[in-house]
């Protein structure tokens, strides 16, 4: 397939050179010349605008980090539906609110274009080795045509609805891991400063009613899971910059249908708090720190 890539960012970059390695042929556009030629050197066609990009091709893929940009991207002079034919398919993988993805993609179809979400878990790592989850919204015909491409960046394709459920299940998700992180935070810590060994006590946990993944596999208290972030400086994981912008989302999303998410605007909070202090580029389960005392 003749397929349209814009954002090669961490995310978009390896999501883009799977899609190369399975044989399709790219055209590309980002605002950062560096990684446009390290994918000209791999075959792509480089365009030079998101509009130029769509021309021709038989599938956008955009993946961008906001939905200011998301909507740029397809809404300017020279975005994307400027560019692409009526008929054409395009899905966004960008983590963004429910409300922009269905304000853009309704703009689309008075052209005949059919616009979806489809954002992403599973990191830099899922993206690296084609494993992602997508959580796709839009028509189940929509699905059925976006589903065999997203095989070749991910493992788990779900259908979750209409256009924007995508995001809904992305941003509960989310809020929900980060309000277990910070259980699991004060849990350890309390467990350490009550003198029970951490690693017995994470046990207990692990085989009792408070197991989570929070604290199963991603466990926040360094040493207690060799193989996560907090083992390791809380380096190389999901960073807390992310996860607040998540939470944002979160939030945002329910003030707009006057849900209460009480747990979720603490977490806000709280990843607000870690930004703040400067340590947004931690992994999002270094939130334990606020809750250990410094030796
Ligand atoms: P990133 O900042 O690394 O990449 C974004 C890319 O978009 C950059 O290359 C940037 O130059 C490009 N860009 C920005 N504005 C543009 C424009 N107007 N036209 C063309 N290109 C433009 O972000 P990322 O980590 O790749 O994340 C992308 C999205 O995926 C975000 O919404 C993020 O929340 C989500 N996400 C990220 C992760 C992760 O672990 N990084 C995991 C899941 C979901």
């Amino acid at each position: 397939m003749n397929i349209a890539f814009i954002g090669l960012g961490n995310m978009g970059a390896p999501m883009a050179r799977n899609l190369i390695k399975a044989g399709h042929s790219l055209h590309v556009f980002d605002l950062n010349t560096t990684v446009l030629a390290e994918f000209a050197e791999l075959g792509a066609q480089i365009s030079d605008s998101p509009r130029q990009a769509a021309q021709g091709s038989s599938l956008v893929i955009t993946m961008l980090p906001a939905a200011a940009h998301v909507r740029s991207v397809y809404l300017n002079d020279d975005g994307v539906l400027k560019g692409i034919a009526p008929g054409t398919p395009a899905v966004d993988c960008s983590t963004i609110d429910p409300q922009t993805i269905r304000d853009i993609a309704a703009v689309a179809a008075q052209q005949g274009v059919v616009l979806g979400d489809a954002p992403v878990s599973g990191g830099t790592g899922g993206a690296q080795a084609g494993t992602l989850t997508f959580m796709v919204g839009g028509s189940p015909e929509h699905f059925a045509t976006l589903k065999p491409v997203l095989e070749q960046m991910g493992r788990n394709i779900v259908h979750c609805g209409e256009v924007g459920t995508g995001q809904i299940a992305k941003i509960c998700n989310n809020m929900l891991l980060a309000i277990s992180m910070i259980g699991v935070s004060e849990s350890m810590a309390l467990g350490n400063a009550l003198g029970i060994d951490t690693q017995v006590l994470a046990n207990i946990i692990n085989t009792s009613t408070g197991r989570c993944w929070s604290s199963e596999a991603y466990n926040p208290w360094p040493g207690v899971v060799e193989t996560a972030p907090a083992s390791r400086g809380y380096t190389g994981g999901f960073g807390a910059e992310l996860m607040l912008k998540d939470l944002g989302l979160a939030t945002e999303a329910a003030r707009s249908v006057q849900q209460p998410v009480i747990l979720g605007a603490v977490a806000h909070q709280l990843y607000q708090a870690m930004s703040l202090r400067g340590e947004g580029g931690k992994d999002f389960s270094a939130i334990v720190e606020g809750y250990r005392r410094k030796s």
